[in-house]
């Protein structure tokens, strides 16, 4: 790697330029993007502000450097990986505190997703030399069948704001692993992390070439340039159900690999039989975590009607409880919303569950009047036709519905285009194996409020979207299976 200092600042330990072909450089046309403090709407940095001219010298890069990449050992890459994972978790504390000056969560909480993106790259550097194939005779027993994996190409990756470190490591662990080159391409509002990624892996020994990133305040000129070019080959996108569905038609021009990691709208149900001990905290945690700004989060909450009046106390008065501050405030519990955006779509599906009839029983209202404060807020008595129940809410509100029996719960959890995660709490060996197969999502917590794991293979159905990141299954994302029919007689 080189750094010239006339091309690419360095601010606090983070480059702010644009990593292409293994140098932070300016972006063509100069242009920077601002860097804002949720908390306080201030300006904290800025970083280059790239063009579609830009993305193509990213492509141009990414594909000379796909066959010498995909030529390397697998232990090679392996070990770039593992190397990275330990530089990471050596700078926990900093990159923590950059993530919350970038997107406002809690530095403790900021320190938990720091080391949940680095378990990528452990995960994945153990996966690097365990891509396999298959060999065995067919059923006529004439000819013998041979299959191998290889890398699908270079690899373009766009990234939300909410988990600015963690989105991008779930998509380079095993794109890097399987021997893809990729372009990364973070959300505007929170580029500094993926800089400070991308000098960890140059520091970890990554060639030059294989990781180009592209900060952006014009992500659909830029990405429309790279789909357009037939060298790019696949395409892993996380973020909306909305724009991905959008790239998906964009991206049948080339007919790229796709990964879909899409909007969510979990339902959480507390059965009859559920142990409130655990649905309470579960509850909040599936709720609260991230201020409630995950794909992840509990968007309505299904309580037994035996249950609802107990653990709708329970939850109020835990929520009312929690400390509202900037991230970098000792013992913050919740930071502010992404931006005054976040904050006018959350205030607003308030406004239409209250006059629904919905009754709020703690917050209700923003905090303060700089930065995106939200109160953590239950709201009960919300019709299932309000919007609060259809969109994500991708705030700290926590819409409780009350249900009769098993039927209605799955009824509801079901009555949703999104697929993501569901949970479920009960104390019946039964009732989980019921709730799992009657329950249209990718995944199901049970008794618990955290499905995500680097061993465990994350994704949605339905509007959720496809493909899934993590577990075994991840590094397939990034491999073309090649089969060989061989007549050896
Ligand atoms: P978003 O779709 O607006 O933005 C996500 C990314 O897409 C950003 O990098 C943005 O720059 C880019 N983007 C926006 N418009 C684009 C365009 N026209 N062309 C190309 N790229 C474009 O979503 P958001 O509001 O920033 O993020 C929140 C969403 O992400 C929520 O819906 C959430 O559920 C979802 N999400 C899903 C997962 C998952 O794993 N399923 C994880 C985190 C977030």
């Amino acid at each position: 790697m080189t750094m010239n200092a006339q091309e690419s600042r360095v601010v606090g330990g983070v480059p702010t330029g644009l990593l292409i072909g293994g140098e932070w450089r300016r972006a063509r046309s100069g242009n920077e993007l601002k860097v804002e403090d949720p908390a306080t709407g201030e300006v904290i940095a800025s970083v280059a502000d790239a063009g579609p001219d830009d993305a193509l010298d990213a492509l141009e890069a990414a594909t000379r450097a796909q066959a010498s990449w995909a030529a390397t050992a697998p232990r090679f890459r392996a070990e770039i990986l593992r190397s990275a994972y330990e530089k990471i978790m050596a700078q926990q504390e900093e990159l923590a505190l950059l993530m919350t000056l970038e997107m406002g969560k809690p530095v403790a909480e900021s320190k938990g997703e720091v080391a949940y993106a680095a378990e990528f790259f452990r995960w994945f550097s153990e996966e690097a030399v365990r891509i396999k194939g298959e060999y065995y005779r067919s059923p006529d027993g004439l000819t013998k069948v041979l299959t191998s994996r290889s890398p699908v190409g270079p690899s373009y990756m766009i990234t939300p704001w909410n988990f600015p470190l963690a989105m991008g490591t779930r998509k380079m662990g095993p794109a890097l692993a399987a021997g893809c080159t990729v372009i990364l391409k973070p959300a505007e509002q929170t580029p500094l992390c993926s800089l400070a990624l991308g000098s960890i892996l140059i520091d970890a020994g990554l060639p030059a070439g294989v990781l180009n990133i592209v900060t952006t305040s014009q992500p659909g000129e830029v990405t429309d340039r790279l789909i357009d070019d037939a060298r790019l080959r696949k395409l892993s996108f996380t973020g909306s159900t909305e724009v991905g569905k959008m790239l998906m038609r964009k991206a049948s021009t080339n007919l790229l690999r796709l990964s879909m990691e899409l909007g969510g709208n979990a339902p959480l149900i507390v059965f009859s039989d559920a142990d409130l001990d655990k649905a309470v905290p579960g509850a909040i945690f599936a709720k609260m975590r991230n201020g409630g700004e995950a794909c992840t989060s509990a968007n309505r909450i299904l309580v037994h009607k035996d249950l609802a009046g107990a653990f709708t106390e329970r939850l109020s008065d835990e929520l009312s409880k929690m400390k509202v501050a900037r991230g970098t405030v000792t013992g913050a519990q919740v930071g502010p919303l992404i931006d005054q955006d976040a904050l006018i779509k959350v205030t607003g599906l308030l406004e239409d569950a209250t006059a629904a009839g919905g009754k709020v029983l703690t917050g209700g209202s923003r905090i303060g009047e700089s930065g995106y404060f939200y109160a953590p807020t239950v709201i009960a008595g919300v019709p299932r036709s309000a919007r609060i129940f259809r969109e994500e809410i991708f705030g700290p509100v926590a819409p409780v519905y009350t249900f009769d029996d098993d039927d209605e719960a799955y009824s509801v959890a079901n009555d949703t285009n999104y697929g993501l995660v569901s949970y479920i709490f009960t104390e019946s060996f039964k009732r989980v194996h019921q709730a799992i197969d009657a329950l249209q999502s990718g995944m199901v917590g049970v008794n618990q409020g955290l499905v995500s794991n680097a061993a465990a293979p994350f994704g949605g159905v339905k509007h959720s979207g496809f493909g899934r990141e993590g577990g075994f299954e991840g590094i397939n994302e990034y491999l073309d299976v090649k089969y060989a029919a061989l007549n050896l007689s």
